[in-house]
């Protein structure tokens, strides 16, 4: 079933439901009332007929021949009674003698008989000084007359019920059916749109209408399109990339190499030492690849160990302070010694030093800085490479820890790396529990972090 039809279902369901309720509390809520009316009617008609009878006593000193009164009085008439209940009306007057016995009967079927006690308690008794003179009893006749009013009542307030009911129903289909499909119309482009995206068209995005969990979906949906698209741009500059990388290095090779056979050059050993670099360029390239392939599936199998950051700092930073100062770069090392023993693996964790000093060193130009520092912090250590190199664009900065992912300053660098660097550091990080970000503004040097925990 489609949601609108559910949604409007759901509201018919509850215009249904809440129409029901009123129908039974006012169906209860009338009858009461009604009979509270009655009762109220049945005492105005039980004073008339007693002041009629004693009025009668009065004047006659008994009550005999009271039978008369019903061939000629009206007494409910012209009093603002309901009408007064004679033959076949709504109800029936009956009045006896002090003893019970029948003397008047608006049906006069039973004059001269006894009351049982039963009526006779429902009956009132008529007092003329302080003496009970006779009883009076008026009585409802069943199926007719006032009992077939309040049904008729009951009844019209039942058919008022049940067709405002019918029209609340149908309000609520109609408006149901309006505002579903004005609430899933949003849904419905959203699945469109996942259509088109898992059809490769990466470019294509939802309109965000409403601040709603609808629009909420929406800039999600369009966030995830965005990483699609992105993961998909990566994807295919990773092949060109791949293709350029292995391209340059086998080209070499392979005019030197034929080079040598046509013994149109020497294989010198400067030749030799050029060539073997070409050949460590691919091996290293190889090498990222797989090592982040392995990463990016969990199973980069991490050796931990005790280790002496001390140590593991001091053979990194001897290496990168030769090749700082091949290049004329300041390197400056600034350690919160003693540093604590640390489990982690130290091949792993040397890797994610040379990724980030090889960039620092990599970018920063003759005559700049690039410093190294280490700080206890807490429960983890905090580990800041920093540069005075051209810093990284705003746009950038998001996406460098991404694989493959290489600015345009990068890109336009005859030795800029792979793109493989940064999303190998982080796997290793993060696989050691720790977190990698990085903070630049262009022009002012850039400036790594990481952090593992104690
Ligand atoms: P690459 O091998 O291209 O350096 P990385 O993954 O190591 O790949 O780095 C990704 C991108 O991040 C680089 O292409 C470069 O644009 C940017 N980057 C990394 N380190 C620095 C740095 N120290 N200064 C400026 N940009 C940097």
């Amino acid at each position: 079933m489609k949601l609108h039809l559910k949604i409007t279902a759901a509201m018919v369901a509850v215009a249904i439901a809440a129409i029901a309720l009123v129908a039974v509390t006012s169906n209860i809520i009338a009858g009461r009332s009604f009979n509270t009316y009655l009762n109220r009617q049945k005492e105005l008609r039980v004073g008339e007929w007693q002041s009629i009878l004693l009025s009668y006593y009065r004047q006659n000193g008994s009550l005999e021949g009271v039978q008369a009164l019903f061939s000629y009085t009206r007494p409910g008439r012209g009093r603002g009674g309901p009408g007064f209940p004679g033959r076949g009306g709504v109800e029936r007057i009956v009045i006896t003698d002090q003893d019970g016995k029948v003397i008047g009967d608006s049906e006069g079927t039973s004059l001269g008989q006894r009351l049982s006690p039963a009526e006779l308690k429902r009956a009132v008794p008529l007092s003329y000084d302080q003496h009970t003179i006779g009883y009076l009893l008026i009585t409802t006749r069943s199926g007719t007359g006032i009992r077939s009013l309040e049904q008729q009542f009951r009844d019209s307030v039942l058919r008022g019920i049940i067709l405002s009911g019918l029209l609340a129903s149908l309000l609520a289909m109609s408006l149901g059916l309006f505002l579903a499909r004005r609430l899933t119309a949003p849904l419905r482009e959203l699945v469109s749109a996942a259509r088109k995206i898992a059809g490769r068209q990466w470019k294509h995005r939802v309109t965000i209408t409403s601040q709603d969990e609808i629009g909420e979906l929406a800039a999600a949906f369009n966030s995830m399109a965005e990483s699609l698209e992105r993961y998909e741009d990566a994807r295919k500059n990773l092949i060109a990339d791949m293709a350029h990388e292995l391209r340059t290095p086998l080209a070499i090779l392979r005019g030197n190499l034929e080079a040598i056979q046509e013994g149109i050059s020497k294989p010198t050993p400067e030749l030799m030492a050029s060539l073997h670099d070409e050949v460590l360029r691919l091996s290293r390239l190889v090498k990222d690849l797989q090592e982040l392939s392995l990463a990016e599936m969990g199973k980069l199998n991490l050796h931990f160990q005790e280790v002496s950051l001390e140590e593991l700092l001091e053979r990194v930073t001897t290496t990168f302070a030769a090749e700082a100062a091949a290049r004329d770069i300041n390197f400056q090392v600034q350690i919160d010694k003693p540093l604590p023993l640390l489990s982690l693996d130290p091949d792993r964790i040397t890797q994610v030093f040379l990724n980030l000093l090889s960039n620092a060193l990599r970018y920063t130009p003759p005559g700049g800085l690039v410093s190294l520092q280490v700080e206890e912090e807490r429960d983890f250590l905090h580990f800041r490479i920093s540069d005075t190199g051209p810093g990284i664009d705003l746009e950038d900065l998001p996406y460098i820890f991404e694989r493959f992912y290489r600015s345009r300053v990068s890109q336009s660098q005859a030795e800029g790396g792979t793109g493989l660097g940064l999303a190998i550091a982080r796997e290793i990080v993060v696989a050691h529990g720790g977190r990698i970000w990085a903070e630049s503004a262009p022009g002012q040097g850039s400036t790594f972090h990481f952090v593992i925990p104690l």
